[in-house]
């Protein structure tokens, strides 16, 4: 993964950081799965281990003191003595248990899309800094890359609109020539930017998980994987409650997920918060410093180390999922 930081108009993107060679022999530093192919895999896997999916929406719940009722909206009722919450950042049931989120809109939009090019991208993944926002290009199997394009969100809604002639000379400004020919391969899409967290991550007898939970700036690429956690997370709490004979919907042990994920979701939400005010700006002195601190990053295998670390989920407390171990 490589690292700019410039100018729209600049003829040159200079490289203040890399991540190359810092991971173990055959270790990708990261690894970029398309969506399908992750839905693909989890629907196979759900499916071989038996569990019952039924492709309709929850409309509804009612909670009682030791159960609670899902309403589905092809009729059909559970009763459960948990709901997990994993449907996204505009989660109903999040919603009818009445907890509200907090944070702030960014007044950015990501414009995401998909593009081949003439050379192999050899896995490689490069995210120029530039003053509207970051601009990735994440490498996907062929010649494709996926584009994450943030822009201030009036001057996104241009872009989106304009002709694909016209689309392709802005994509093109921004992209550069390292990949030779390019050719928009995919819809684009527009994602409005902003940061909220829900004030609680469980209510009773429901727990929050992914971005029903939290949505951050996609800057560090990291909320499904902060989803990931949680799911790890709950999943282990409950597997230890149940093994104890305890209600795996009981208060406390709702809360004990809730305190395992609160801090390190502040905390991932702050710090990509901050990452995009330093770099989303038009000020030339704090571009001096920060391009200072990231060639003294890149200096510093061990903070390296750290940051590769951080980003791959491996610090703080790490649930046993995500460590490859059996619950
Ligand atoms: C531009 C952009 C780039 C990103 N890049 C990255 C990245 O590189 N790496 C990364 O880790 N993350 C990234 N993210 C974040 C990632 O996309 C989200 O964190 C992730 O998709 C959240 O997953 P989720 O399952 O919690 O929610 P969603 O993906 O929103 O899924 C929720 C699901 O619930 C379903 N649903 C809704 N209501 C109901 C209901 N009542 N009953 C039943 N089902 C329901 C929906 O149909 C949907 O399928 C990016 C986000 C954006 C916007």
């Amino acid at each position: 993964m490589v690292i700019t930081d410039s100018r729209l108009g600049d003829a040159v993107r200079p490289v203040f950081l890399t991540f190359e060679g810092e991971i173990k022999p055959g270790e990708p530093f990261a690894h970029m799965v398309e969506n399908r192919d992750l839905t693909a895999a989890l629907l196979a896997k759900a499916r071989a281990e038996g569990v019952d999916l039924r492709a309709t929406a929850v409309a509804g719940c009612d909670g009682g003191r030791d159960h609670v009722e899902a309403r589905l909206a092809d009729g059909a009722r559970f009763d459960a003595r948990l709901i997990v919450a994993a449907d996204g950042a505009r989660s109903s049931l999040r919603e009818r248990a009445g907890i509200s989120m907090v944070g702030w809109s960014y007044g950015q939009t990501a414009i995401v899309t998909t593009v081949a090019h003439e050379r192999d991208h050899h896995g490689r993944a490069d995210e120029h800094f530039l003053p509207a926002g970051p601009f990735a290009i994440l490498p996907l199997k062929g010649n494709r890359s996926s584009i994450v394009w943030t822009e201030e969100s009036a001057e996104a809604e241009r872009i989106i609109a304009l002709s694909d002639e016209a689309f392709y000379a802005e994509l093109e400004r921004r992209f550069g020539l390292r990949l030779g020919d390019i050719r928009v391969a995919g819809p684009r899409r527009a994602y409005p930017l902003g940061l909220s967290v829900a004030r609680a991550f469980v209510a009773p007898r429901l727990a929050l998980v992914g971005d029903a939970a939290h949505v951050i700036h996609p800057i560090a690429g990291q909320g499904l994987n902060m989803g990931l956690r949680d799911v790890a997370a709950l999943a282990e709490v409950i597997v230890d409650a149940a093994r104890l004979g305890l209600d795996p919907g009981a208060r406390d042990v709702l809360e004990r997920y809730q305190r395992w994920r609160r801090f390190d979701t502040m905390a991932m939400g702050l710090a990509t918060d901050g990452l995009n005010r330093l770099f989303s700006n038009r000020s030339d002195v704090l571009r001096f410093l920060r391009d200072i601190g990231l060639g003294l990053v890149d200096r510093l295998p061990a903070l390296k180390d750290v940051f590769i670390r951080e980003a791959a989920g491996l610090t703080g407390d790490v649930p046993k999922l995500l460590r490859g171990e059996a619950l």
